[in-house]
């Protein structure tokens, strides 16, 4: 199978299930798994921040970095789309109490700054929630945002007194596209969430990153959602392999969707425009005729894709050049039949 619905479909390699194999476990409740211990100074060291947790997933750690950051009645900003908005199943309302304000990502994947300064309440009108936080996705839709940018933001929210968090699910590809160490985006930051399961390839978990007293806060709330668990050192040999060993490599990833991208061009129907691919993600808006159709065609010969529109091809470790080439062909046969 080539599976382009989502770098999280990924399976752990030979080397990844040996480390996992051989991990020195203990605790982590009583804060004596060795690896996790291990995994967690890593991972603050590569973002440059102070301490780190090992939590659950990208949804968890955004959740306790929402409750750590903000309490009841308070507000965050976030993007329309943006994942700690949309997608985690209002967390942040039903278990914090906190109130989000959406606004529309720009085409880049940026907030704009005018509308964030609009958005902010002000903070001495007892009519208004509190306005305490700016969350920013990197990537976002594959894009990546221009560091200058971020330049700006952090200023704009030092200004206005709000902290900042970034969904930095996929940082490292962030990251790599730049040709950037992680530290130069997240030091725009106080607090980022890094998911290991996404392009990085590992099974589960993600990395909440801060300073250490956030950190110590969000290790008792992370107990209070039920995510402190015991010898999770198992799963940390993961995170800490794809922290030692698929970094660097997301540059393959990036280069396997721009091969998709230019063979994409090189269909009529599609009317795709290469230039928009940015990481590890090709969006491909389907018309509706023949959408399904190609769907089921791709499915026969062992390629899914996501019913979704625009259909989302992402790149990831267990997808090669070879794998590219075929789903080009297929989808140039698909069309070559029904012209
Ligand atoms: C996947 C994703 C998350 C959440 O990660 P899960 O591990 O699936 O909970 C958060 N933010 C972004 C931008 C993501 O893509």
């Amino acid at each position: 199978m080539i599976d382009f619905r989502s770098d999280t479909v990924t399976v752990p390699t030979p080397a990844m299930r040996e480390a996992m194999a051989a991990a020195e476990v203990g605790d982590d409740v009583y804060g004596e798994d060795p690896t996790v211990n291990a995994l967690e100074r890593r991972a603050a060291e590569m973002v440059g921040m102070e301490a780190s947790l090992f939590v659950s997933s990208g949804t968890q750690g955004n959740l306790l970095a929402l409750l750590t950051h903000c309490g009841r009645g308070d507000e965050y900003i976030a993007g329309q789309r943006a994942h700690c908005y949309r997608s985690e199943a209002g967390g942040a309302a039903a278990l914090g109490g906190i109130q989000p304000q959406p606004l529309d990502f720009a085409p880049d994947g940026t907030l704009p700054l005018d509308a964030v300064r609009a958005a902010i309440k002000p903070g001495d009108d007892f009519h208004y929630a509190r306005s305490r936080l700016l969350c920013l996705e990197n990537t976002q839709g594959g894009r990546v945002l221009p560091l200058d940018y971020l330049a700006e933001a952090e200023t704009l929210a030092r200004d206005l007194g709000l902290a900042r968090h970034l969904d930095g699910a996929r940082l490292f590809n962030a990251a790599v596209a730049l040709g950037v160490e992680a530290s130069r985006i997240t030091r725009h930051f106080d607090t980022v969430s890094v998911c290991l399961s996404k392009g990085l390839g590992a099974p589960a978990g993600t990395m909440l990153c801060g300073p250490r007293g956030f950190v110590d806060e969000a290790r008792r709330l992370r107990k209070m959602v039920g995510g402190a668990m015991r010898q999770i050192g198992i799963l940390a040999a993961a995170g800490l392999h794809v922290l030692e060993h698929h970094v660097e490599r997301l540059a393959g990833d990036h280069a396997n969707a721009e091969r998709l991208g230019e063979g994409f061009e090189g269909i009529e129907e599609l009317g795709f425009d290469g230039r928009e691919v940015h990481t590890n993600m090709v969006f491909v808006d389907m018309d509706e005729r023949w959408r399904d159709e190609l769907r089921e065609h791709f499915r026969s010969s062992g390629i899914l894709i996501s019913s979704r529109n625009p259909v989302r091809f992402v790149t990831h470790l267990d997808i090669d050049e070879a794998g590219i080439d075929e789903a080009v062909a297929r989808c140039k046969a698909f069309f070559a039949r029904n012209r």
